[in-house]
Parts: C-alpha cells; structure tokens; sequence
C-alpha cells in the first residue's frame, strides 16, 4: 500500500489493515516520512479531521523502545474527550506492539487510578496540561527522559489558558527531544512556544 513507502513497519501496517484505512491522508503523507527520517522540530498546521493523530501516532508508536518501561512520548491535548480519543487511536494503532502501554492522564476522573496505570510503566502518556501538571509536582510521572514530545491543537490549549501550564510541563523535559506541534491555527502564542521550545522546525500545511 501507500503507507509502505512512507516508512511504517509491519506491525503498523498490519494494524493499519485492520482499521481499514486504504491510502494516507495528505497530513499523513506529508508528516510521516520526516518524522520517520530523523530527531527533527515539525510545526503542522492541519485542523481535527484530517487524519493528524496517526500523522504523529504511527511515527511515535515506530521510534518506541518497546524493551523499556521509561515514559518516551509524551502527547499533550486541551481536553479530556480528545485525550481519549487519542489514547483509544493510539491503543488501535498499536495494537500489534508487544508491551507497547499507553496511558490517558485527565482531570475529572480519580487521580489515585491514573497513577497506578502510570506506575506499571507507559512508554507514551497522553495527557490534558492541568492534571499532567499537578501530576509532575506531586512527583508521580516522570517526563525528564522523554524523546518526543507532542504538542495536539496547540491553539485550542492556548485559548483554554494553558500557557503557563504548558511552559511547566515543557520545562520538565529534557533539552535533547523532538518537538511536534499541531495547530489549526498560528496565532501569536502558538508561535512564541514555537520559537521559545522548538529548534528550526520543519513546516507543512495541510
Ligand atoms: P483525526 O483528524 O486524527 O481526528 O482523524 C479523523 C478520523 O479519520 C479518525 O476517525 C481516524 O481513525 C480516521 N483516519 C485517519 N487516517 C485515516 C486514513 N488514512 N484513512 C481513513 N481514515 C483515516
């Protein structure tokens, strides 16, 4: 299929003929390859339903190390339904990913669950800025070893007011890590975490 000459190995590919998706979408098509090539910066300009959470999640799934519990990628998003609905992407995704854990972190639900499923090891966790940030601070996840980080409707969390939040969390992150923001839009505050957190990002639009 088309997703073959993007790169994606057989477990992805598999699981992508599971869910029946017959060609990339452009997002997809675009994105895939230079995440796949190497430790680069991506700003993505790409609005909901246009395929972008396997643009970022097939090349986060294929850089894991599955041998390790360490938490590796980590996925942030404004609200809790997108949070789920990322995880459950990300669950189907991966579904051929012997020991792949993917964990949800949301407010609203109880914390002391969250960190049970966290103690057990996820290497990617996907997470709401308000609750990943009270987690860091009470010490219960760990983000200090992180490859990937990814940043899902960065316009929408900064109008939600996550701004300080964000530059928390990303604080907590080391300084060797790819960035990967997704936006369906740019405005002024999406680009200042751009140029503040990111190192010469590539850029598609889709
Ligand atoms: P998203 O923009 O990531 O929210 O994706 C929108 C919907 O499109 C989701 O239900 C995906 O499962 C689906 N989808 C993503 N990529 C493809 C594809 N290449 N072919 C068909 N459906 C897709």
């Amino acid at each position: 299929s088309k997703f073959e000459s993007l790169g994606l190995n057989e477990s992805l590919l598999a699981a992508i003929n599971d869910l029946g998706f017959e060609n990339p979408s452009e997002v997809q098509e675009k994105a895939i390859p230079i995440l796949l090539e190497g430790e680069t910066d991506l700003v993505a300009l790409a609005q909901t339903g246009t395929g972008k959470t396997a643009a970022f999640g097939f090349p986060l799934i294929q850089k894991i190390e599955l041998n390790s519990r360490t938490t590796q990628g980590l996925i942030l998003s404004p609200t809790r339904e997108l949070c789920l609905q990322i995880t459950n992407e990300m669950k189907l995704y991966s579904k051929y990913e012997k020991g792949m854990n993917i964990v949800a972190i949301y407010g609203g639900a109880s914390i002391t669950d969250q960190a049970r499923q966290i103690k057990k090891g996820a290497q990617i966790v996907v997470a709401t800025p308000g609750r990943m940030k009270d987690m860091i601070n009470r010490g219960i996840v760990d983000i200090s070893k992180i490859d990937y980080c990814i940043l899902d409707e960065a316009d929408e969390m900064l109008n939600m007011g996550f701004f300080e939040d964000i530059k928390d969390i990303l604080s907590n992150t080391p300084k060797e890590k790819s960035t990967w923001l997704f936006s369906a839009t740019m405005p002024k505050e999406v680009s200042t975490i751009a140029k503040k957190f990111m190192h010469s990002p590539q850029e598609i639009t889709v």
